[in-house]
């Protein structure tokens, strides 16, 4: 495979869990790593320890994953000072240097893929398919991002000097990034966001998502073994006012954030009000996500696509499925098929290959979605639910469920897990489908089910959305080769994993010389 300059690129390789002995050894390994006393705590010379907590993991809630020490909010101040003082240095080094160390950190997270699979697994409630998808993507972020800042910034660009002088244009880190990231993606966007914040020459702050900040540590600890000095990557385990005092501190130079587009409003607005330099704000935020069938789809990759975009991993996807939009004409036919699947959903340990879902994160995720099956109880038509064993440990199970609903207005906002909403159209209707779908304010995954060439077209020309994908799953976008994230209510852009993401971390100096 080859980048868009036609340059040769792999992404990470994975394990053939369909192979006994190979998944036999990974089990082993993820057991063995269990072994393990996990702990997170702030990192850096200065940040300071604030209060103690134990994780426990979503799968059982009896069970104590690790330790964590919480970061003192009032020693954030000190943490950016001891991050800029840092920065400079680790900015003269040079893209090409960072990009090694970037590499290293992805062949180190290859060789601990076991330990970092049984972290997501225990603190994030990871089934192994998406737990070995997790580590490979966190890889990929690392050799792609370590890729472009080579070809595309180490050396300065030679401009034209037509009267003799010499012109050059330099790419520098802007300083301090603030990384914020969520618990869905504990390790590949938590990674893929500082290292583009690193390599490109800034120093980073990171706060991990509340939920997983086992697994953050362990990343840092790599980051560092990896070659990252100790105050240019620094992680701050911490709640809101944790980020509050990241984000209100007038020197940093950009906020890197995945999360609600709540909080992304929240961050927008306290960059904007603090002293200091006008900052960055690279946001990824939520979607109201759809998938269109048309009566020419194929019914049985329509089903198998719609459990994977909606239902896997718990729904727990910015990209996944919410609302499907099927023409009446099938409609019947379809959902019934779609009800005989989800009966087949497998909810449990996600440790074993034969478990499709797992938990869903914690208690305050599973209240959200009981409320709102609630609602759908009494307003909408329930479709199907998947039936859940009764021998589950004590952890956050939530049966997948399937309604009908009469029209997208229903939903205000986004519905984070594996509650999937469905909508019959006529095919007279469809303009106005796509336009109750770019009506919602978000634009970020959308799927089309056609074999109708005029159609899916038409459709995937006239939604706003940053990834749309034709007779296909909708999620699980691959770094380098679909560049993900949206727009409007969605995120600012750039796409994390596309050939544009690295420039906004940088600022641009030229240089005139009149030798
Ligand atoms: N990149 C992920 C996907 O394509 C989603 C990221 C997110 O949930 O924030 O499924």
């Amino acid at each position: 495979p080859v980048d868009i300059y036609g340059r040769e690129r792999r992404n990470s390789h994975g394990i053939n869990m369909g192979r006994d002995s190979e998944l036999a050894e990974l089990k082993q390994g993820m057991e063995r790593a269990v072994q393990n006393d996990w702990s997170a705590a702030p990192t850096g010379k200065s940040a300071r320890a604030g209060e103690q907590g134990t994780v426990f993991s979503p799968v059982d809630t009896g069970v104590a994953v690790g330790k964590v020490t919480w970061t003192d909010p009032e020693s954030v101040s000190d943490a950016v000072s001891a991050a800029i003082a840092a920065q400079k240095d680790w900015d003269g080094r040079g893209a090409a240097e960072r990009a090694d160390i970037l590499d290293r950190i992805g062949d180190l997270y290859e060789t601990h893929c076991e330990e970092l699979m049984a972290i997501c697994a225990r603190e994030g409630g990871k089934s192994l398919l998406d737990g070995i998808a997790e580590v490979r993507e966190a890889v990929d972020f690392c050799r792609y991002y370590a890729m472009q800042a080579r070809n595309e910034m180490a050396e300065p660009v030679e401009l034209p000097g037509p009267t003799g002088e010499s012109n050059t244009l330099r790419m520098h880190g802007k300083g301090v990034f603030v990384c914020i990231s969520p618990w869905n993606f504990p390790l590949a966007i938590f990674t893929g966001q500082i290292v583009a914040a690193l390599v490109t020459g800034n120093a980073v702050l990171a706060k991990p998502a509340e939920q997983t900040p086992l697994i953050a540590a362990r990343a840092v600890s790599l980051m560092q073994e990896a070659g990252v000095p100790e105050d240019v990557i620094q992680c701050l385990p911490g709640d809101g006012k944790v980020g509050a005092a990241l984000t209100g501190d007038p020197r940093i130079a950009g906020v890197a954030f995945t999360g609600s587009t709540e909080t992304a409003r929240i961050i927008n607005r306290s960059l904007a009000e603090r002293e200091g330099p006008l900052a960055t704000l690279i946001a990824e935020t939520g979607g109201q996500n759809a998938m269109v069938v048309d009566s020419s789809a194929l019914p049985e990759q329509v089903v198998k696509d719609v459990i994977h975009s909606a239902f896997l991993s718990a729904g727990q996807r910015c990209s996944a499925l919410r609302v499907l939009y099927v023409q009446a004409d099938v409609a019947d036919r379809m959902l019934e098929m779609l009800a005989g699947a989800m009966e087949e959903i497998a909810v449990g340990d996600p440790g074993l290959l034969e478990t499709d879902i797992g938990p869903v994160i914690d208690a305050d995720q599973l209240k959200m979605l009981q409320d709102h099956a609630e609602r759908m109880d009494r307003e909408a038509k329930l479709i199907a639910r998947t039936p859940l064993r009764e021998d589950l440990p004590k952890g956050h199970w939530f049966a997948p469920r399937a309604y009908e609903i009469d029209g997208i207005d229903r939903l205000e906002r986004e519905i984070f897990g594996p509650i999937l909403h469905v909508v019959r159209y006529k095919s007279s209707e469809l303009d106005a489908v796509i336009d109750k779908i770019n009506g919602t304010g978000y634009g970020l995954t959308l799927g089309v089910h056609s074999r109708i060439d005029r159609v899916y077209r038409h459709i995937a020309h006239r939604a706003c959305v940053g990834n749309a994908y034709v007779n296909r799953n909708m999620t699980g976008a691959v770094v380098g080769v679909q560049p993900f994230g949206g727009e409007g209510l969605s995120g600012t852009g750039p796409k994390a994993g596309g050939p544009h993401y690295l420039y906004r971390f940088v600022t641009e100096r030229t240089l005139t010389n009149n030798t």
